[in-house]
């Protein structure tokens, strides 16, 4: 079992008496005098310690470099953006795949953060630019509905996401999509990525932020074995600034109190054994095997796989491709060091030159949960 200890959110936010213990006003959750109260206990806990926190979420890039947090922080506590992109970490296979069915005329639907994000030599966006039909959709249902108004034509639905994004494709493939209809996952499974970083010679992690999202669906409960296999403190969190900070205060406090537990921050949303439903509709539709992430070759047991149940809408299986020589990383590109938070964006030569939010290069200036665009946009403040 998770082990839990109350947090200052709680005392301070939660228990508010205006809202008679509970509190839904979000503005105290960037209450400068609560933060400064959590900044003064971590610079108390931090002392004179190297503390280096690793988060796996782009939205928790974005809390923190939108707030400036790292600012705040001692310079003794780092806070590292991992893998936690979606589209990033996208194989360039999984892209030249849905390219290749592009060109062949087939309705391609996707989210639209996948449109622009460059592969071995294309993007969905080129390709449209060519005469493609590629749609942005908002959710697989509308692809869906796309398909049953075309019935004459192939609709692929291609999708990438963490475990928050997969439960939604599970239901769609459950509930029976139209004959036409088949998708191209790129869907993975976040804690096996957690273990890869435990496993990077020279990289040390202290502790994690585990992300609030993927955790409301797999609960805290899901990363105690990497906790106690490297004594490593994982803090699940939401995102707004206290959040963050809290995440941190309690972090260090495991590290000081020499424990190493998955613990819960996002109460209000994150359960220890999180969405049983959710869960089982994953089940439902999917098995999990290795999977490649974009830049960091295979990793074991970290992908979602269409059940052969469903062979007839796994666009993998649909369709024949030819073989392909697929380049995950471009000439330049340092998108595998930023994903594995081994260089900060600016490091890269290409970084505000060649690659830019309006023409990016690489995968992590694409969509609003990579690490170089999340960059790029708050130097730009
Ligand atoms: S700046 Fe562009 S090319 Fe460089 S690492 Fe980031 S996304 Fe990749």
């Amino acid at each position: 079992m998770c082990s839990y200890h109350a947090s200052f959110i709680e005392q301070y936010v939660y228990e508010s008496p205006r809202h008679g213990g509970i509190m839904f006003d979000f503005a105290r959750f960037r209450d400068p005098a609560y933060a400064k109260a959590i900044i003064k206990e971590i610079e108390r806990l931090a002392a004179d310690k190297i503390v280096r926190i690793v988060h796996v979420c782009g939205t928790h890039e974005d809390t923190i470099s939108s707030n400036g947090l790292r600012a705040v922080l001692p310079n003794n506590i780092s806070l590292i953006a991992g893998p936690g992109c979606p589209v990033c970490v996208c194989a360039a296979q999984d892209v030249d795949m849905i390219i290749e069915l592009a060109r062949r005329g087939h309705i391609i639907t996707t989210f639209g953060d996948m449109v622009r994000v460059p592969s071995t030599n294309s993007s969905l966006a080129k390709e449209r630019m060519k005469g493609a039909d590629v749609r942005v959709v908002y959710g697989i249902n509308e692809a869906v509905e796309i398909a049953r108004k075309n019935p004459e034509r192939e609709v692929i639905f291609m999708g990438a996401g963490f475990e928050t994004t997969a439960p939604t494709f599970a239901v769609e493939i459950l509930r029976g999509p139209p004959e036409n209809f088949s998708i191209l996952t790129s869907l993975k499974v976040i804690p096996p990525a957690m273990e890869l970083l435990m496993n990077i010679e020279g990289f040390a992690v202290d502790g994690f932020i585990t992300p609030g999202h993927v955790s409301t669906i797999i609960g805290t409960m899901a990363y105690e074995p990497l906790a106690k296999k490297y004594h490593v403190p994982c803090v699940a969190a939401g995102f707004e600034p206290l959040d963050v900070l809290e995440a941190v205060r309690m972090i260090l406090l495991q590290i000081e109190e020499g424990r190493a537990d998955s613990e819960n921050e996002y109460t209000r949303v994150v359960r220890p054994e999180g969405n049983l439903a959710a869960q089982k509709v994953l089940r439902d539709a999917f098995y999990v095997d290795d999977a490649p992430w974009r830049g960091l070759g295979v990793i074991k047991g970290s992908g979602y796989y269409l059940r052969d149940a469903f062979a007839q809408h796994d666009a993998r299986k649909r369709f024949d491709f030819p073989p392909m020589e697929s380049v995950d990383i471009l000439p330049g590109c340092q998108c595998h060091k930023v994903i594995l938070g081994m260089i900060d964006p600016v490091e890269c030569p290409l970084f505000g030159k060649r690659c830019t939010p309006d023409d990016p290069y690489g995968p992590c200036m694409v969509g609003h949960e990579g690490t170089c665009r999340i960059r790029h946009l708050n130097m730009a403040l």
